[in-house]
């Protein structure tokens, strides 16, 4: 049974029946098909004791909350990860309350598999055969991996300078790999490819931001269900989340959405975005108090965060609502500042994370020089995806270690001890 009652179309506000099976809006205005829910009839299944008794079933322990039928999906027991009680880096930063939402234990290492567990899903309840993403690499890796499972041909566009080991896990997954060149200013390439499939062959979109594929965009919503049960059913004071598309952003504002409307949780945690300075086209419109649609893509993104590079933020307008309507801010950081954060996260709490992956780290650090969020406040960092994947930027960190022959003076001669 499903408790989707309508999708409504975020630009034009055309309506459709969920029997339809709506991926985009009939009038291609880019505009994102909201989902809306029975929240009545699923108060009358869900609340904090249910969902503590259920099993962990990674997106499908809160089955009435997603747009997909459960029987269609494939297991790999995406989402459930850890939230971590930092220790030595809360030290480090003069914190109480910091949390570490370890999101590069999913299946594939990235947060991106809560979404495409509920995209591919999708697609195999529709009968597609076909599924097309346009990805910097972590989005894709998860729809081969859930595509695998379920017997669906993957085709991943993927940038010209994609990391080694995600082209690596793409490939290995099943995928069809294409990069594609970099010919415009302001415009991906990648989805644009990703468009031209959809129309002219026919195949199922499941990139991971919302104008082209509505379902996905509530696979992550789980991650606020679980930060609020693991804090003992209550809301952080604040969320830091790396961004590109917003999408992301966009689903942990609707997981709390949903929270509230069920009743199950009061409060609402404010939302910061970080982005990259060098592609900062969101939060320089949410802090120059700009609407959606003035936003001015990036012409050039350029960042060693590889994930946050999408020129234009897709899922902005929910993005920017969420980010304002919580109290939070955008935040821009730096490379440097980025890099800084990788290695605090591997060197004080042991997680490996990726450029990307550690952004909301660097943000934080921001936000708390700029005294804009406060170190006795329960915050929580979201760290999105795993660093094994693109290990060619963290060996340039530190070069090649010494070799030496079996001798401790050699040892000892080669560390300076
Ligand atoms: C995709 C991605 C993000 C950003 O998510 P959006 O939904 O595009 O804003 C952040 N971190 C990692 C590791 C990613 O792969
Ligand atoms: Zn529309």
């Amino acid at each position: 049974m499903s408790y989707v009652v309508s999708l409504v179309c975020s630009r034009c506000g055309r309506k459709y029946e969920p029997r339809q099976n709506p991926l985009l809006c009939e009038r291609r205005d880019l505009g994102r098909l909201d989902i809306n829910y029975n929240y009545d009839s699923i108060m009358e299944k869900l609340d904090r004791d249910e969902i503590e008794r259920r099993p962990h079933l990674g997106v499908w322990r809160y089955a009435e909350l997603m747009p997909a039928d459960k029987r269609f999906a494939a297991q790999l027991n995406e989402g459930n990860t850890p939230l971590i009680r930092s220790k030595r880096l809360a030290e480090l930063l003069g914190m109480k309350n910091l949390y570490l939402k370890d999101e590069t234990r999913n299946p594939t290492a990235s947060f991106k598999d809560r979404a495409m567990a509920v995209g591919a899903a999708k697609a195999a309840e529709m009968g597609k055969k076909d599924v097309v993403i346009a990805s910097s690499g972590n989005a894709a890796s998860s729809l081969a991996a859930y595509s695998a499972a379920l017997g669906l041909r993957c085709c991943a566009f993927v940038p010209e300078d994609v990391a080694r080991g995600k082209a690596a896990q793409l490939l290995l997954l099943g995928a069809r790999v294409v990069r594609v060149k970099q010919t415009e200013e302001g415009r991906d390439p990648t989805v644009q490819m990703m468009l031209k499939t959809v129309k002219e062959l026919g195949w199922y979109p499941s990139p991971s931001f919302g104008p082209f594929n509505p379902y996905q965009v509530e696979g992550p919503k789980t991650i606020s269900y679980e930060v609020v049960e693991q804090l003992g059913w209550r809301s952080p004071d604040a969320i830091l989340v790396p961004t590109g598309s917003g999408c992301l952003l966009t689903g942990v504002w609707r997981g709390i959405r949903d929270l509230n409307a069920l009743g199950i949780v009061e409060e609402t945690p404010k939302l910061f975005p970080v982005q990259p300075t060098g592609n900062q086209p969101l939060v320089r419109a949410i802090n120059s108090g700009k609407r959606f649609e003035e936003i001015e893509p990036e012409k050039w993104p350029k960042s060693i965060a590889s994930g946050l590079l999408d020129p234009f933020p897709w899922d902005g307008d929910a993005a920017m609502q969420a980010t304002r309507s919580s109290g939070g801010a955008g935040v821009a950081v730096s490379d440097e500042e980025i890099i800084n954060a990788v290695k605090l996260l591997a060197s004080r709490e042991g997680i490996f994370a990726e450029p990307s992956g550690a952004a909301g780290l660097a943000g934080l650090k921001k936000l708390l020089d700029e005294g804009k969020i406060y170190k006795t406040d329960t915050e929580v960092v979201l760290v999105t995806g795993s660093g094994l994947k693109e290990a060619e930027k963290a060996t340039k960190l530190y070069g090649e270690p010494p070799l030496i022959e079996p001798r401790v003076e050699e040892l000892t001669k080669a560390l300076n001890i």
